[in-house]
């Protein structure tokens, strides 16, 4: 999948797409090929209220996507665009914009923060 936790992207099919709707992505299903992207795909749930802990009521939980409806924003095109590979001196694998050749992982930020998220 080339869509990862956490990137910016923005919506290309589906109900979203006509606004250019972008968001970051909150959760990856590898398996299924779906994410879970802030404030798109929003479903109304309706939850009695448990004392203390919430409200009864409508509350708006975010559904599951398909990966395929959404592409990567390139950060310095700032854009929606095709996401190839490339690699580092170090032969590490980055993901890098068709466009304009930028590299979308910096290596030094994205294992740091990939460990600590794998903690939780
Ligand atoms: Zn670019």
């Amino acid at each position: 999948m080339k869509v990862h936790k956490g990137d910016l992207v923005q919506a290309v099919n589906g109900k979203h797409a006509s606004a250019h709707k972008r968001g970051r992505v909150r959760e990856v299903f590898l398996e299924k090929n779906r994410i879970i992207v802030e404030g798109m795909n929003l479903r109304t749930k309706h939850t009695r209220g448990q004392r203390g802990v919430r409200q009864a009521g409508i509350i708006e939980i975010e559904g599951t996507m398909d990966a395929s409806n959404v592409m990567v924003v390139c950060p310095k095109c700032d854009k929606a665009v095709r996401v190839g590979h490339t690699f580092l001196p170090d032969g590490s694998k980055v993901r890098q914009c068709r466009n304009c050749q930028e590299l979308l992982d910096d290596p030094d930020k994205r294992w740091p923060s990939q460990t600590a998220e794998s903690r939780r």
